[in-house]
């Protein structure tokens, strides 16, 4: 089964993802960890994205289309989990035509809803272990007193560049402005199921599922 988790930047759709892969085997294709990884290991590409990500703009079209170009090749076990792509039209027009290359389908379009406020709380207490990945938040999933991550061990933990608010507010513009219309893209594609992602990341995680089993 492949899928979009679709949601404004804090929706908690890596969060998600990450419990899907744990759980069903399914694949995670995050542009963003993609293009951060990219910057992290100084790539050309890399370079040239940086500034953009973190003034919370949209790298173009052309380059995240080909990151996921690159990986849909690969095996996809039980699934893909698009985390971020798309974010476009342009985008989600291109993802229908690789997975149809592939001669694969796109089965669900998780729409995961929070509201402004909640974001922007969200997003401004977020960490990530700098090791795996796993997400931290100061209000609903503190670092470990002991300073050590709970899923690999690892004990150093960062905030993302982009994760303050004058980049955060261009983020959302982004998204209301180039993402939002997906809604309505995938609405009438027949393929949109909406879940609340205001609740506890359990509480979450309970409703995508009934939302993939239906
Ligand atoms: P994310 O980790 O999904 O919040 O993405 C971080 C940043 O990477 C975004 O603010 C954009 O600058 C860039 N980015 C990630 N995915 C895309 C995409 N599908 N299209 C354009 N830019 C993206």
């Amino acid at each position: 089964m492949n899928i979009i988790l679709l949601g404004p930047p804090g929706a908690g759709k890596g969060t998600q993802a990450r419990r899907l892969v744990e759980e069903r085997g399914m694949i995670q294709l995050s542009t963003g960890d993609m293009l951060r990884a990219a910057r992290a290991s100084g790539t050309e590409m890399g370079r040239k994205v940086a500034a953009i990500m973190d003034a919370g703009g949209l790298v173009t079209d052309e380059i995240v289309i080909g990151l996921i170009r690159e990986r849909l090749a690969d095996d996809g076990g039980a699934g893909f989990i698009f985390d971020g792509f798309p974010r476009t039209l342009a985008q989600a027009d291109a993802l229908g035509q690789l997975l149809a290359d592939e001669g694969q389908t796109l089965d669900a379009v998780v729409e995961m809803r929070v509201d402004d406020e909640a974001l922007v709380a969200r997003i401004t207490a977020r960490s990530t272990c700098a090791t795996c990945g796993e997400v931290y938040n100061d209000l609903s999933k503190p670092i470990p007193a002991d300073g050590v991550c709970e899923t690999c061990g690892g004990t150093e933990f960062k905030r993302r560049a982009d994760d303050n608010e004058d980049s955060l507010r261009t983020r959302l513009m982004e998204y209301y402005k180039k993402t939002s219309p997906l809604i309505g893209y995938y609405h009438a594609k027949g393929n949109l199921r909406v879940v609340d992602g205001l609740g506890a990341i359990e509480e979450v995680a309970a409703a995508i599922t009934v939302a993939l089993d239906r």
